[in-house]
């Protein structure tokens, strides 16, 4: 399907705003910019290809933006690293891709209070290098830290993996500057000016201003917190015969109390399966290993050594084995950075294909983690039977509360998929098993989402049953804020807002 061009005083006013160096309407530059590492439906891609994307420097260019989007109705789509998985960043209206890459400075480093001012569209490896100088880090610390910014993290008020001592982005996030829909630009925290942690005055208005998905505005600027580069990390890895032994000892673990335990991980045995084949990082564990949990302390060198002598000692009262030196700190290592290798070829039919990874996240209370993961697996085996395209590659449960580890895990399916092979049967089917899988995770008292968001096709029709009257909410407040619908429409269902009656 053609997408019509925008009209060239719209293009004009936008080379005005931002120069004509920051405003792209070529082929690949739009093309580039409809697409995320999510379950992507190639076979649909000129669907949601955008009209222009924009790189500006400045708050004042974005509202400028804005503003121009209101007059002329035209949807807005702020795009970070676009390493979302859940779509937040595929423009579905075409319009314009507000692209923040360029605005990647650290604005101000406050040794006295303790804060670190950035613009939204720097990465965590290169904040830490500079901070790291300095004796601090900032520990937002996901999977995808060397290329996901700050802009992204706020707006999918992201999770860490070393959450369980650190919290995760939206503890970490003090305060945020945002251009709201209306292209006014003002500034939510945690408390007065920007750096004050704790304030009880009015709204706690951060909150709404992450995990929206762009759909309440763009940051362009962020204070966050800093905490002192850790002396000491230790990571072990732990191996159980049983899938069940392993579940029952990250309770454990997780429940210790050992201050600075960072976080548990839970593979099960089909992850394991996935790791001895694939991953060309990967130590194989003996066969009769079926469950394996990684856990991690940081810290002050004497508390870390003191910890993990507890963790150990639980792990070796619960029947673990531990894995040794090599694989506990490389493979620990290789998790904060698993852009690379999600990619595989595999055989089929004769021939290689290239088979994509795809995460399912959810929220997932300790309890239900075992039920779970057989209802899951049984729907992706029902994909697999169907459709020679995808791969079940196993399941993780991460701790998830922050501070607080014990209660809820961020459980992750992660589904290989042959994406050259879709078509509209196969995307159906796809999109009918993540539904399912979205509601198995709401009938065990979970979430569908941990930390990915839920805009996705299938998921997105259940997010109204997991928030039941909050969904009011939700609508009531983007058409309050956002009149027009000018921002990243066509997610989560926020259409009816304007399609109902209030
Ligand atoms: C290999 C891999 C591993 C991953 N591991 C993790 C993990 O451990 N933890 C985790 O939380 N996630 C993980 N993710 C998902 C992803 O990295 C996160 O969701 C991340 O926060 C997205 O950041 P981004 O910069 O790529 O944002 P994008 O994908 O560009 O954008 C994400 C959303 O935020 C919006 N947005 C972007 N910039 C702004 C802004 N300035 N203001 C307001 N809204 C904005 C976008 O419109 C979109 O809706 C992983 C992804 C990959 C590919």
């Amino acid at each position: 399907m053609a997408i019509a061009s925008l009209a060239d005083a719209v293009i004009e006013e936008l080379v005005a705003i931002c120069g004509a160096d920051h405003v792209f309407t070529g082929g690949s530059a739009l093309f580039n910019r409809a697409r995320v590492p999510a379950p992507f439906p190639a076979h649909r891609w000129e669907d949601h290809i955008p009209q222009a994307v924009v790189l500006p420097t400045t708050a004042e260019q974005i509202s400028e933006v804005v503003r121009l989007a209101n007059r002329h109705g035209i949807p807005v789509v702020p795009r970070a690293g676009a390493t979302g998985l859940t779509d937040g960043a595929v423009p579905l209206r075409h319009g314009i891709v507000v692209d923040i890459k360029l605005m990647n400075r650290i604005v101000e480093l406050d040794h006295e209070d303790r804060t670190v001012t950035v613009q939204p569209g720097i990465n965590m490896l290169k904040l830490n290098e500079e901070l790291r100088k300095h004796g601090y880090i900032y520990p937002d610390n996901p999977a995808s830290y060397p290329c996901s910014l700050v802009g992204g993290r706020i707006g999918t008020s992201g999770w860490s993996l070393i959450g369980a001592r650190y919290g995760h982005t939206r503890d970490l996030v003090i305060s945020f500057e945002i251009v709201l829909p209306s292209g006014e630009i003002i500034r939510v925290g945690d408390g007065g000016g920007r750096k004050v942690r704790k304030s009880s005055s009015g709204y706690q208005l951060k909150h709404l201003f992450m995990g929206h998905q762009g759909t309440l505005g763009i940051v362009t600027e962020a204070t966050l917190e800093l905490v002192n580069r850790p002396e000491a990390e230790f990571s072990a890895f732990l191996a159980y015969p049983d899938y069940m032994d392993a579940w029952r000892a990250t309770g454990e673990l997780a429940r210790s109390g050992v201050a600075t335990l960072a976080g548990v991980v839970l593979f099960d045995e089909l992850k394991l399966a996935y790791l001895r084949r694939d991953d060309e990082a990967y130590i194989p564990q003996p066969d009769w290993v079926k469950g394996v949990i990684a856990c991690a302390s940081y810290g002050n060198a004497d508390e870390v050594r003191v910890g993990a002598k507890r963790l150990l000692r639980i792990a070796k009262a619960s029947g673990g084995t531990y894995l040794g030196d090599e694989i506990s700190q490389g493979d620990w290592a290789s998790r904060h950075d698993r852009y690379a290798t999600p990619q595989h070829g595999r055989t089929r039919n004769g021939q290689v294909a290239l088979m994509s990874w795809h995460c399912e996240d959810a929220a997932i209370p300790f309890s239900q983690l075992p039920a779970v993961r057989e209802e899951w697996h049984a729907i992706v085996k029902r994909l697999c039977d169907r459709f020679d395209m995808f791969d079940d590659w196993g399941m993780f449960a991460y701790t998830n509360g922050a501070f607080k580890p014990w209660g809820d895990y961020l459980t992750e399916i992660d589904v290989g998929i042959w994406e050259m092979r879709w078509d509209e049967e196969t995307w159906a089917a796809w999109v009918d098993a993540k539904r399912e899988i979205a509601r198995v995770s709401i009938e065990h008292g979970g979430s569908i989402t941990a930390c990915h968001g839920s805009c996705r096709e299938g998921e997105v029709d259940l997010v109204p049953l997991e928030l039941g009257g909050g969904f009011d909410v939700m609508k009531t407040i983007k058409r309050a804020l956002d009149p027009n619908n000018i921002m990243n429409p066509g997610k989560y269902l926020l259409d009816q807002a304007y399609d109902e009656e209030q």
